[in-house]
């Protein structure tokens, strides 16, 4: 980080921090009775027609189909016939930026675990501001700065990176994580330039401090040997299974050096590999985010439907305050598959379906996926139900698909006792949606309501959106 202006943002966040620690959080005791709604419960059983879910006090106190629940005699009764209700989303790969709290609780998305951001000090704030009710915008559950190992030879000084911490030892990786630790995250992020002995040491200590693991991977078989929760990215696998190492390590360099694209990459998977990755993944329980709608999406069979939604969105005056650069991007992005030249576009599409075959034979083995917004180029918490859409094209269902956006992110922060389904007890997050999921994957996108921790969230835009907490420096994301 650099030094006087740093120092100023401390002060500032910190004095911002009091502030809204100051702020009072509101109570609800009066019950929500949600009655005559298909509840689609995220912990993968069949939907249940005709439910009622009564919420008190910011928990689910019943849960069940309308013949086995009382409603309470005070409770608040919200009609959902015809309507789906559905755990709170929780975003697999979020790098939460001050203006994106609108649009992520308008997708229903509930819960952003960061996997990286910074400062540390500014995404706890947000955490904090979020905890109680300063901040308008999802739960925060935050990892901080990437903790990654020198740069390759003949690569130079990285851009993506200049917010990491270098470590070159098994006792600097132990050092970091605990700073990172005292600083209060809930997660730790590695990176792939790591040396084995030292990403492991880096994990142990995430460990040992009860904090999860989420990495980027070369090497599969070394991150689940590592015990790492999830790894992220569709090309961990690609890496991990291209066989010749020379060939892995040029593809590798030409990526970092962007000689290659990252959607380019994805041509030379071998899935000659992928029983034996996909097998070392279900015995360690390694979780993985292929955050892929944020790469592939123009490739999909919902490509149009996506693009006219994504544009639709960006367009509307009440999201004028959004960064610029998003409806360019995404406008580029789609224009850049249309135009493609068929020489280029062919072996993008053979990598596509190679990734959709290790994504249909991950979860058919029990394997954990995690839908993520990875915002490269990709508004998000919209980028989560696109990555639904593709899943259930991959050959998913759309139950299991639901649960890549809810119960396994959960999981690998070990949080699922608390957040990831609908299940008496658990944290009240859910939202309702009009129409059926399980027959139109799309149908997640038509949201109506949202409820978080038992409370009824405003979903709707407003062009005067101001985090009270600005993060203090530029917004885009690094590629983390
Ligand atoms: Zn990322």
């Amino acid at each position: 980080m650099r030094g006087g202006k740093c120092r100023l943002y401390l002060v500032c966040l910190s004095t911002l921090f009091l502030f809204i620690v100051a702020g009072a959080a509101q109570g609800q005791s009066k019950p929500v009775a949600i009655v005559g709604g298909t509840l689609i419960d995220g912990t993968g059983r069949a939907p249940v027609a005709d439910s009622v879910v009564v919420i008190r006090d910011g928990r689910f106190q019943a849960v069940g189909r309308r013949a086995e629940v009382s409603i309470p005699q005070d409770a608040e009764v919200v009609e959902a016939k015809g309507k789906s209700i559905l755990p709170g989303l929780i975003d697999g790969h979020c790098h939460y930026r001050d203006w994106m709290g609108e649009i992520y609780l308008a997708y229903g998305v509930v819960t952003c675990p960061n996997i990286s951001n910074n400062p540390v000090e500014w995404i706890i704030a947000q955490r904090e501001g979020v905890k109680n009710g300063s901040v308008r915008g999802p739960r925060v559950w935050a990892s901080a700065n990437i903790i990654d190992g020198p740069p390759p030879e003949g690569t130079g000084t990285l851009r993506r990176q200049r917010t990491s911490i270098i470590v070159d030892s098994e006792d600097e990786a132990r050092k970091a994580v605990r700073g990172l630790v005292e600083k209060g995250v809930d997660g730790i992020k590695l990176f792939e330039r790591l040396k084995p002995p030292v990403a492991k040491a880096a994990a142990d200590e995430a460990h040992k401090l009860g904090r999860p693991v989420f990495g980027h991977s070369l090497d599969i078989f070394t991150a689940a040997a590592n015990g790492y929760q999830s790894v992220e990215h569709s090309w961990s696998v690609v890496y991990t299974s291209i066989q010749e190492p020379k060939k892995k390590h040029e593809l590798d360099i030409g990526r970092m050096l962007r000689k290659v694209d990252t959607d380019e990459v994805h041509a030379h998977m071998e899935p000659a590999m992928f029983d034996k990755i996909i097998k070392v993944m279900i015995e360690k329980n390694v979780h993985w985010s292929p955050t892929w709608a944020t790469w592939f999406r123009p490739l999909s069979t919902y490509a149009e439907e996506m693009k006219r939604r994504e544009l639709a969105l960006l367009r509307n005056p009440q999201l004028k305050y959004l960064p610029s650069y998003i409806l360019k991007d995404t406008e580029s992005f789609f224009a850049k598959y249309e135009k493609m030249p068929p020489e280029k576009r062919k072996p993008i599409v053979a990598g596509y379906k190679m990734l959709q075959e290790f994504v249909r034979k991950f979860a058919a083995a029990g394997g954990k996926i995690h839908t993520g917004s990875d915002p490269n180029h990709v508004v998000p918490g919209y980028a989560m139900h696109a990555e639904l859409q593709m899943l259930v094209e991959a050959g998913l269902t759309p139950l299991q698909a639901i649960q890549t956006a809810s119960i396994n992110v959960a999981q690998a922060w070990g949080k699922e006792t608390e957040y990831g389904s609908i299940e008496k007890g658990k944290v009240a997050d859910l939202f309702i949606v009009n129409g059926d999921p399980t027959k139109n994957i799309s149908d997640t996108q038509n949201v109506e309501s949202v409820y978080m921790e038992g409370k009824k969230v405003n979903i709707s835009y407003h062009a005067d959106y101001k985090n009270p907490i600005p993060r203090p420096i530029e917004d885009r994301p690094e590629g983390g």
